[in-house]
């Protein structure tokens, strides 16, 4: 009798049994059983049989200070003995919502003045949809409701999350996207034009969005919607010229600029907020998950001066809000981890030492024949696997090539995630060089397993991979 095992199958049957998933497809999963991870330490999860994993996700890109910060603990467990709850309606208001409003709104920096708290980064999202439009109505111009967003975008999982959106697997259950809510390409270089110029790309793809508010009727767009690097969608990194060009589109013409720096936010890219190093100043900004490091759930939304000034002077009462708005405990443990960052200089360590060296790093992995399109921006990183990238030939889809490179990377001890023929990665941002040269060896080792296998089953092209492998 293995007891071990034996834990690890009843967890699993009773999780089939009763846990319905996100995002999962439950009768592959049942097949299977799902992983069950019950301990984490610094950039390490284990499994319930004992096996230590290199989680170079972040968990899903939140854990920003690393697994196991008893600061983080002490905090929560200091505030919910003072105050474990109460609400910030009808006129109250909590010591660390307070104390964390400001705060952040010094991070931001000049152009913004107050935060609004949610619970997640869907739940942002959708007050900055209704934010944008009452922002609009109180200026007498309620016809501007139309929010441009991109394909490949990923804006959460509520309604309005996944409208905002450009994921059509999520629009095609349920109706979506809402009305007004309209879309534009990506700035995917490597994708869609990798022979193309890259800065020249830029504002191409920029253009679209010119294009797209002229087609609609300026005096009709509230607002444009992006996130600064696209995660979900693959870790897209836009070219240099894209959001300088963004957000002089929007300045013609008047429109809101949405950054969605729920990813990018709290360090991910070496500053304080992706649109910070990416050169745009939005409107609004949209965080969630590294606030506090997913110890906890927060979200909220950074206002800036143009719109808050409009609210609290002419708006009156905002009719929206959350039950958990500036939920003291999660305020207090988000305060602690900031204090984190900040005392161990994590994000000016992600700009300087950590993200450059991962950036050497990937422009060695770009010689691995399985690996094309490979880059990296602060700490998060991905490519493309490619059947022939000479010749720059994708895998067939039904190939499902991520999918057997992830199943490559867990089998190996490494989180490493699929999207579609994307692998991509988000380490903590507390990984030391150390530490990334330990993933490297995995990824390595993950690539030539993921090759081995796709000779064996015949998928790789054979004249390009002898060029490349000699
Ligand atoms: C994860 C994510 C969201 C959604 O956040 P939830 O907390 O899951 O609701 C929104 N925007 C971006 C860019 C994200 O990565």
């Amino acid at each position: 009798m293995n007891t071990i095992t034996d834990f690890t199958n009843d967890i699993q049957t009773i999780d089939s049994a009763h846990y319905m998933h996100p995002f999962t497809d439950h009768k592959g999963l049942a097949e299977k059983g799902a992983r069950i991870i019950t301990k984490a330490d610094n950039v390490y999860i284990w499994d319930s049989e004992g096996h230590k994993i290199f989680d170079a996700m972040s968990g899903l890109w939140c854990v920003n200070v690393g697994y196991g910060r008893k600061e983080l603990v002490d905090a929560a467990a200091k505030q919910m003995t003072e105050l474990p709850y109460y609400n910030s309606f009808f006129q109250t208001a909590t010591v660390p919502a307070v104390k964390l409003a400001e705060k952040i709104v010094q991070l931001a920096g000049d152009n913004y003045s107050h935060v609004f708290f949610s619970s997640s980064g869907s739940e942002s999202n959708d007050t900055n949809i209704r934010m944008v439009r009452h922002y609009w109505a109180t200026l007498g111009q309620p016809e501007r409701k139309v929010i441009i967003s991109r394909n490949n975008a990923y804006h959460g999982s509520t309604m309005a999350g996944a409208s905002l959106g450009g994921m059509g697997g999520m629009h095609a259950q349920g109706g979506l996207p809402i009305p007004d809510i309209a879309h534009i390409e990506q700035p995917y270089h490597y994708g869609l034009a990798p022979t193309e110029d890259r800065d020249a790309f830029g504002m191409r793809a920029a253009g679209w969005l010119e294009t797209k508010i002229l087609e609609i009727g300026a005096e009709k767009v509230a607002a444009f919607i992006g996130e600064p690097v696209q995660g979900a969608g693959g870790v897209i990194i836009p070219p240099k010229t894209y959001w300088p060009e963004i957000q002089r589109i929007c300045d013609k013409y008047g429109i809101l600029l949405i950054c969605d720096e729920v990813i990018c936010g709290f360090g991910r890219v070496g500053k304080w907020f992706g649109s910070q190093l990416l050169g745009c100043k939005p409107d609004l900004m949209t965080f969630a998950k590294g606030v506090t490091s997913g110890y906890i759930p927060l979200g909220g939304v950074v206002v800036g001066k143009r719109v808050a000034k409009v609210l609290i002077e002419l708006g009156g009462e905002f009719n929206h809000g959350y039950t958990y708005s500036g939920h003291p405990v999660a305020c207090a443990v988000a305060l602690a981890n900031i204090d984190i960052l900040e005392h161990e200089g994590l994000v000016d360590r992600v700009l300087n030492e950590t993200g450059p060296y991962l950036a050497q790093q990937y422009a060695e992995l770009a010689k691995h024949p399985l690996v094309g399109g490979a880059e990296s921006i602060g700490l998060m990183a991905g490519f493309v696997l490619m059947k022939d990238k000479a010749n720059h030939i994708a895998f067939d889809e039904d190939v499902g090539v991520g999918m057997i490179c992830r199943g490559h990377c867990f089998a190996n001890g490494l989180i490493m995630r699929a999207v579609g023929d994307r692998m991509i990665i988000a380490p903590p941002l507390c990984t030391t060089k150390a530490q990334i040269d330990e993933m490297m060896v995995l990824i390595h080792k993950c690539l030539n397993a993921t090759l081995n296998d796709l000779e064996q089953r015949g998928l790789m092209h054979h004249v390009a991979l002898k060029m490349n492998v000699a």
